[in-house]
């Protein structure tokens, strides 16, 4: 697939979309059909793992982690430590939002080098849990290398590291509740958009979300999206800008 050539070539600009699968930890039986959906679609989506999982992964984890990412299917990113929230003088503090550099810190490598000691390479993406984000997080992903690409909702304007913007909202019945319906009706009020990362949680889906799922990415296919791996979007760029 030469997508750099068609899109210089294409008088409308390319579409783009990367699926942002959170909340990886173990094999689940939701993740599994949700990524066999994708599969069937044609479309390849990008997971985030909440690293605690990974200190003391089970055998079966491992293997389903390493042969996914060996297929190309899925990419994997950092989706934090422990995910946790909690309450501090009456305000909600959570894991990469108002905990203090320390933390997001500790977290943040510890999940890198969990997901390195695994999988054999560093995620080039981050998103934390929640979509939190403060000055802390920005110093943190500044010290780190390896992060190209961030899911948010507002520019970091970190240098070295790409934006995705959830542009598009894909559970717009809130977590765990695609609705290809309302999809639709926003997309139709939005349609000069060209970039979105769409979220989804999985594990949280029933048989309906499934087939809800499936509509919006038919429905995207349709008007010709094309998914991209976090890593295939940072190369897209590299070589648009060339
Ligand atoms: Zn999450």
């Amino acid at each position: 697939m030469c997508l750099a050539v068609s899109a210089a070539f294409s008088e409308t600009p390319m579409k783009i979309a990367i699926i942002k699968a959170d909340d990886i930890k173990g094999v689940d039986e939701r993740f599994l059909r949700f990524i066999e959906t994708s599969k069937n679609l044609g479309i390849k989506v990008s997971c985030g793992i909440i690293c605690e999982s990974l200190e003391n992964p089970k055998k079966e984890y491992v293997e389903w982690m390493l042969a996914e990412q060996k297929q190309g299917f899925v990419e994997f990113w950092n989706h934090g430590w422990d995910h946790k929230r909690w309450n501090e003088n009456e305000e909600t503090i959570s894991e990469f939002g108002g905990s203090g550099y320390a933390h997001q810190k500790e977290h943040f490598v510890d999940s890198q080098n969990a997901i390195k000691r695994i999988l054999g390479q560093s995620p080039i993406s981050f998103g934390s849990p929640y979509n939190a984000f403060d000055a802390d997080t920005k110093r943190v992903i500044s010290e780190d290398e390896s992060i190209r690409l961030l899911f948010c909702y507002r520019d970091p304007n970190l240098e070295n590291v790409v934006p995705a913007f959830m542009a598009l909202r894909g559970e717009p019945d809130g977590t765990g509740n695609p609705n290809a319906a309302k999809f639709i009706d926003s997309y139709n009020q939005k349609n000069d958009i060209t970039f979105s990362a769409i979220q989804f949680h999985p594990a949280n889906f029933d048989d309906q979300d499934f087939v809800e799922y499936e509509k919006t990415i038919t429905f995207l296919l349709e008007k010709d999206w094309v998914f991209m791996l976090p890593s295939e979007y940072i190369t897209w760029l590299e070589d648009k800008s060339k």
